[in-house]
């Protein structure tokens, strides 16, 4: 089961819950530990039976992984995700998946020289949070995604508690106390159907929320000031208890290197470089975003119309669901030729590079031929296109990419959402496509958010300096784990416990 044994006795231990969306910021977490603040790190990886090309290109040295030498990364035991059944919802997949590798992270976590100071988990893996107790060990949970989720995700067990019937069928916004409000329509896609398993499993896993040691949270503070602010002086916040939240983000992967380049890769980045400054659009859906054949054929079509230059991941189209490839990131069935409008490539050819599957993402954005960026607003692709200083298209597929598209249109300014030609399908069509990329890459709307992605960066970047809020955060924490004493029993016993929580 262990793939690279600490011979040293380990600092923290990092659970991560399967898809590359978690593993990102995840091991770029526990790089920063290991690399910025010279802790031993165990990084406990749940793996299934299907491979993940690009989970490989960031865990496994063979496939061009650069890992430190204190840092471990350990495969649990693999799960066959055929188990599962196909129309199983994701949230319910990941939840079904860490459920079943539970034990095993306890065994690691039981072996003398694994025995970790503190364990910080992705929400997903909540569960380890009662066994943390047990083992006294004291359980951080990592945050994934924004503040403004985090206040929701808190606000949510009240929200179940007060609300009869649907959410999405309540008559106005719904307002998180201190926060903005949110449409009906934008809220993520588990609460949106109260009767449902995957949201039974996200109340759950949102309501241990308060259990942990603390929330360490990939934000800074100049990006959600009003949700962190409400976080720290709201009554209902002040309230709950939450525990302390530790703001340290961005915390994003690097530009990936040459050695981790396919030559197509290569190729599309060679492409860049020949390229005005700030003239290409990026479009990729994160690690699990698919579309229908129907919105596949009109982006492209509405890429055509709009005659700017572009470098399009293309995956096979599906309609089962927005988020076909969470588990296989970078596996690839039948060429872009078999699916794209028919011509598409030829007519095309000098305008954009089409990219199968997967393109390193960060090496593009970081690029200065990069312009603007169509996006699925998964956290983590926000979070690069903002370190990058690129604005965005918000074109959101699944889970809470809705709430993070409202926040980065209408609060941070940093977006445009194009208009769907109607609420069921959500479909984008090809003249609507073609007015967006416009206006983005040519009009003056797109200068004002290339501005404001600009500020962004460099705000992102002061909060990441030696100094800045974000790096003095986490060295504090860091500190704390360091000096503590394994064998003391750590105060992380629930006081939400004894105010009744779940
Ligand atoms: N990514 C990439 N190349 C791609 C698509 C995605 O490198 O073609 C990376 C991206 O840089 C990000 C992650 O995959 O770090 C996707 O995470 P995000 O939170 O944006 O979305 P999710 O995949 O969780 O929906």
């Amino acid at each position: 089961m262990v793939s690279d044994n600490p011979k040293q006795a380990v600092d923290v231990a990092v659970l991560v819950s399967p898809g590359i969306g978690h593993t990102i910021p995840l091991f770029e977490f526990s790089k920063r530990l290991s690399v910025d603040h010279g802790l031993e790190v165990c990084f406990l990886v749940i793996t299934t039976n299907e491979p993940s090309p690009a989970q490989d290109s960031l865990l496994r040295p063979e496939a061009g992984a650069v890992i430190p030498p204190n840092l471990h990364v350990v495969d649990l035991p693999p799960t066959d995700l055929s188990t599962i059944p196909e129309d199983t919802t994701l949230g319910d997949r990941i939840s079904l998946l860490v459920k079943r590798s539970l034990e095993s992270v306890r065994v690691v976590l039981l072996e003398p020289t694994s025995r970790p100071k503190a364990l910080v988990i992705d929400i997903f893996c909540s569960e380890a949070l009662e066994f943390g107790q047990e083992l006294s060990i004291p359980v951080y949970t990592f945050f994934t995604t924004c503040a403004a989720l985090l206040t929701f995700s808190l606000y949510l067990p009240t929200l179940d508690h007060e609300v009869e019937g649907e959410f999405t069928d309540m008559p106005g916004p719904i307002r998180v106390p201190g926060c903005r409000s949110y449409r009906p329509e934008d809220l993520l896609d588990p609460v949106k159907n109260r009767k449902i398993e995957e949201y039974r499993w996200i109340l759950l896993h949102f309501s241990r929320l308060p259990r942990a040691a603390g929330i360490l949270l990939n934000t800074w503070e100049d990006l959600e000031p009003v949700s962190l602010a409400a976080l720290k002086e709201n009554p209902f916040f002040l309230q709950i208890p939450a525990p302390p939240v530790y703001t340290i983000g961005p915390v994003i992967k690097q530009a990936e290197g040459s050695e981790m380049l396919t030559p197509s890769n290569a190729e599309s980045l060679t492409w860049l470089d020949r390229r005005p400054p700030e003239s290409v659009l990026f479009i990729t859906f994160g690690s699990g975003g698919t579309l229908t054949i129907e919105q596949l054929t009109e982006l492209g079509w509405g890429l055509e119309l709009s005659q700017q230059r572009f470098v399009w991941v293309v995956r096979a189209p599906t309609d089962v669901s927005g988020s076909g490839t969470f588990f296989k990131a970078g596996s690839t069935k039948s060429g872009p030729e078999e699916y794209l409008p028919e011509g598409f490539l030829e007519r095309t050819r000098g305008l954009g590079v089409v990219v199968q599957s997967w393109a390193p993402q960060m090496a593009i954005l970081g690029h200065s031929s990069t312009g603007a960026f169509i996006s699925h607003c998964g956290w983590n692709s926000t979070l690069e296109s903002l370190s990058c200083g690129v604005p965005l298209i918000a074109w959101p597929l699944y889970a809470e990419q809705r709430m993070n598209a409202a926040m980065l249109a209408e609060d941070i300014g940093v977006a445009i959402r194009p208009v769907t030609m109607d609420q069921g399908t959500g479909l984008v069509g090809r003249d609507e496509v073609e007015r967006v990329v416009r206006m983005v890459m040519e009009g003056e709307e797109g200068k004002a958010l290339r501005r404001r992605a600009r500020d962004l960066k460099d705000s992102a970047e002061k909060a990441l300096s030696c100094g800045g809020t974000s790096w003095e955060t986490l060295a504090t924490v860091c500190r704390e784990w360091k000096s503590k004493d394994i064998y003391a029993a750590p105060n992380n016993k629930c006081s939400c416990a004894a105010a009744g929580r779940t």
